[in-house]
């Protein structure tokens, strides 16, 4: 049992959260003064942690930047294996890319210039090494349309980065 520092009333040990920097490595006030706590002070708590992230964006840039170089080959070794698994996906995938390219051809569209895009991001995939991809800078199942305005070439890894920033703001 335990005396609670802000209600003043005495708990069983359970009361109160756990804290190895205590001596008896409980806290000093109970869970309920706590929890109290924070829904009297939530906006406060909300404006802190919100401050702190912005004090703090380059952190947490580093962190997300990292996790993204890690997990980028992983993510296309993953990518590379389920489209060898799943063959008659990928060429329904295909036909159906095929045919929203085709919908989403606007009339001033210029087919020369769109497929030396195509041909740009093989030559330097080619001359690099480098997997680059012709990416639609507004997806087209976003009502993007197929348009050189609108094509941009990628690396398979930036293109990956911006398909996961998509998914974040869904
Ligand atoms: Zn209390």
């Amino acid at each position: 049992m335990k005396v609670c520092n802000k209600c003043g009333v005495n708990k069983e040990n359970t009361a109160f959260c756990k804290n190895k920097a205590k001596k008896d490595n409980i806290n000093t006030i109970c869970r309920d003064c706590i929890k109290a706590y924070h829904e009297n002070n939530k906006e406060q708590l909300s404006i802190a942690s919100k401050l702190w992230r912005l004090n703090n964006k380059d952190k947490l840039k580093v962190t997300s930047d990292s996790w993204y170089v890690n997990n980028t080959k992983v993510r296309l070794e993953k990518a590379k294996m389920w489209k060898m698994d799943n063959p008659d996906k990928v060429a329904l995938y295909d036909i159906r890319r095929r045919r929203s390219k085709l919908e989403q051809l606007p009339e001033d569209a210029n087919l020369e210039k769109i497929a030396s895009i195509y041909k740009e991001a093989r030559r330097l995939t080619k001359e690099t090494g480098i997997q680059r991809h012709v990416d639609h800078i507004v997806p087209l199942s976003k009502g993007g349309l197929h348009h050189e305005d609108n094509l941009q070439i990628l690396t398979a890894e930036e293109n990956l980065r911006k398909g996961a920033k998509y998914e974040e703001t869904i």
